[in-house]
């Protein structure tokens, strides 16, 4: 099994950095082998389901994961792949849209913090927080003096939760232009992936410069005290690889076991 342990720390952000995103590569596959990462990430994929079941049982730890990434990212296909091994019972999947008028209503947390996980739980967030940071930004959403403020609050707010108990994990997920071209033409070309095909997606893709500018700042000023990874996503073998290994790692940081029983059950016969 290849030992990603080590190039973890590659793919994590030093808050201390500027980020440039260009000069991460949405290919890189690590110079892992195809059919050998596959089967380490299926190994991987056990290991997650034993840990899970530990967090679940115990009922003491919750894990947030959240998910960022561009159009076409891979958002979904990670969720169904990476997660979707797991017991359904102890994972809520949130997907963040468009807010509703009631949302717009209230400041921007407010929407998010009843998905945050309760305790045994694993939350997913399928977007996030940080929309607002991003396509509230490029689209100038609100004024800039007012999401400037956000960085300071996002990472309060992750404070506030991992001082509460709450483990956090942030993924990237990066991919280049060549390969978001390639996904909406594939979408394109088979009718059955029409209903993912949004127009809104092309007008997107036309400010790439600026996401890419709004991910940045997002990497760079969000990546303490939780930090970002950075998970090249052109391949998907890699990404599930990667992502796998931080997982399972992240967990077994954790002082997961089994509860301590109410009473020593040994010799008890059910009549
Ligand atoms: P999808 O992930 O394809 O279902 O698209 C969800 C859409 O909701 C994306 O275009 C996001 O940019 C948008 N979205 C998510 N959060 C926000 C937000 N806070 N403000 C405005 N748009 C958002
Ligand atoms: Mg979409």
């Amino acid at each position: 099994m290849p030992d990603m342990n080590l190039a973890i720390d590659n793919y994590r952000i030093n808050p201390e950095s500027q980020v440039m995103l260009a000069d991460w590569a949405g290919d890189d596959d690590g110079g892992l082998d195809k059919s050998e990462t596959k089967a380490a990430t299926a190994a991987l994929s056990e290991r997650l389901v034993e840990l899970q079941h530990l967090l679940f049982a115990q009922g003491k730890h919750r894990l947030l994961v959240v998910i960022q990434a561009t159009d076409t990212g891979g958002k979904d296909s990670t969720i169904r792949r990476v997660f979707g091994p797991l017991n359904p019972a102890g994972v809520r999947v949130t997907g963040f849209t468009k807010p509703s008028d009631q949302e717009l209503a209230h400041d921007y947390l407010w929407r998010v913090h009843a998905h945050t996980p309760a305790a045994g739980q694993i939350a997913v967030f399928n977007r996030s927080h940080y929309e607002d940071v991003l396509v509230v930004r490029v689209h100038n959403l609100v004024p800039e003096a007012q999401w400037k403020l956000r960085y300071q609050h996002l990472r309060e707010f992750e404070r506030l939760l991992s001082d509460e108990g709450t483990t956090i994990v942030k993924l990237f997920l990066h991919i280049t232009p060549d390969e978001q071209r390639r996904r909406l033409q594939d979408r394109v070309d088979d009718p059955t992936k029409w209903w993912k095909f949004n127009r809104a997606d092309l007008t997107e893709r036309e400010r790439w410069d600026d996401y890419q500018a709004a991910y940045s700042d997002m990497l760079a000023r969000t990546s303490e005290p939780v930090p970002w990874h950075v998970i090249p996503a052109n391949h998907k073998w890699f990404r599930d690889h990667l992502i796998s290994t931080i997982l399972v790692d992240t967990l077994e940081g954790l002082d997961l076991a089994y509860p301590e029983p109410d009473e020593d059950l040994t010799g008890l016969t059910i009549s």
